[in-house]
């Protein structure tokens, strides 16, 4: 069966000097026109108490300079400024935040009958024209959007979300559970253990270095009363670690596709923990944070997948106690039996070994099992 979905494409922009100059002032006005909405809105409301509903045509008389650059990218500002409000009411999001220069940097257009295109080696976009680019992939399908935007490093990347045909995947009669590991990354209800890559902790250990020098050149500024905007060895030391940050971001990523993957390929159940990332990333530790962001990441990449190719994912719910229950017998140790330094256990009851990542991932398993729509139709297969 084939599905309609869309799909975003990263690709790398090369803008000459003239289109260097047209994005930053792209990003400027949409960065000024979000600002300046945002601050009218709140004056507005503390004024009268109702809602300001202005729109960013009202300011090109006042500001006329916003005329130059494409008018869809200031629609979207728009656009996004009600997400943010509806979000903030609806389902108490913090309060739309004023935008910073140099902090993602970016703006967003639509194609509207070909004004978004690409060829060969370059994107056309509205007002600026062809832009040199490098493709990973060949782009299929009907382009709706161009979000161009520029990294801390100075890299430019424009993404396209495009309406493209996806096939299914063909039914594996195999369904897993996967357990957040401890050591591992994760951890399969077969067995299999998938370890954090090694080139992450290297590049891990990198950042830290540099951040490390980034700190001291910050200190030596201040001591010297000198702007950080004027110290370019800190200035210099900054992009470095931007450079090694979205190397990491990149790498990841690329880690995270090919396993998601490849468990959404072999299986057709896939049951996880839900997790409560939003406090597992307000953890400060480097590692730590990369490793939550990595697993929030990875089921997002799991559930599109899942949808796109015809599988189903399961969550379950993260109170369930998948550490704690023996697989074979449902035995439930309590907390004081199974300190977080034990790996293996002897189920007091019915003797099984349980290695204490496989047992989890097993539970999740089963309890997916119960849980899914499919679960009539295929069995429970792949416990080890
Ligand atoms: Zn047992």
């Amino acid at each position: 069966m084939t599905k309609q979905i869309l799909k975003a494409y990263k690709v790398r922009l090369y803008p000459n000097d003239e289109q260097q100059i047209f994005f930053a002032k792209s990003f400027g006005c949409t960065r000024f026109i979000w600002n300046k909405m945002l601050a009218d809105k709140i004056d507005y409301y503390q004024a009268t108490k109702t809602t300001l509903n202005n729109t960013p045509a009202q300011y090109k008389k006042e500001f006329e300079w916003l005329k130059e650059v494409d008018s869809l990218a200031l629609a979207n500002v728009q656009q996004n400024l009600r997400v943010a409000y509806n979000k903030f009411f609806k389902q108490g999001s913090g309060f739309p935040k004023f935008k910073k220069k140099g902090i993602k940097d970016s703006y967003t257009t639509n194609n509207q009958k070909g004004t978004v295109a690409v060829t060969k080696n370059t994107v056309k976009l509205p007002k600026i024209g062809h832009i040199n680019a490098k493709f990973p992939d060949k782009i299929n399908g009907l382009i709706k959007s161009a979000t161009i935007s520029r990294k801390p490093s100075g890299k430019y990347f424009v993404s396209l979300l495009v309406e493209t045909i996806v096939n299914e995947l063909p039914k594996s009669q195999s369904n897993i559970g996967i357990d957040l590991g401890l050591t591992d990354f994760i951890v399969l209800s077969d067995g299999t253990k998938v370890a954090n890559p090694k080139f992450l902790a290297k590049l891990q250990d990198k950042l830290a270095r540099e951040q490390k020098i980034l700190a001291k050149r910050r200190a030596a500024a201040k001591a010297d009363q000198r702007k950080l905007s004027e110290s370019r060895n800190y200035q210099k030391q900054k992009l470095k670690v931007a450079k090694v940050y979205e190397k990491i971001t990149n790498k990841r990523a690329d880690f995270l596709h090919k396993l998601s993957f490849n468990i959404i390929k072999n299986h057709d159940v896939i049951a996880i923990e839900d997790l409560n990332v939003k406090g597992m990333v307000k953890n400060h530790k480097l590692a730590k944070a990369i490793s939550d962001s990595s697993w929030s990441l990875f089921t997002t990449m799991l559930a599109y997948k899942a949808e796109w190719y015809g599988k189903e994912l399961v969550k379950i719910d993260r109170w369930f106690p998948s550490s704690k229950t023996c697989s074979n017998c449902d035995h439930l140790l309590t907390k004081a039996e199974l300190p977080l330094s034990v790996r293996t256990w002897d189920c007091p009851n019915c003797l099984q070994r349980n290695d204490r990542d496989t047992n989890a991932s097993i539970n999740i398993l089963n309890q997916g099992l119960i849980l899914a729509k499919h679960s009539k139709t295929v069995g429970a297969t792949g416990l080890a």
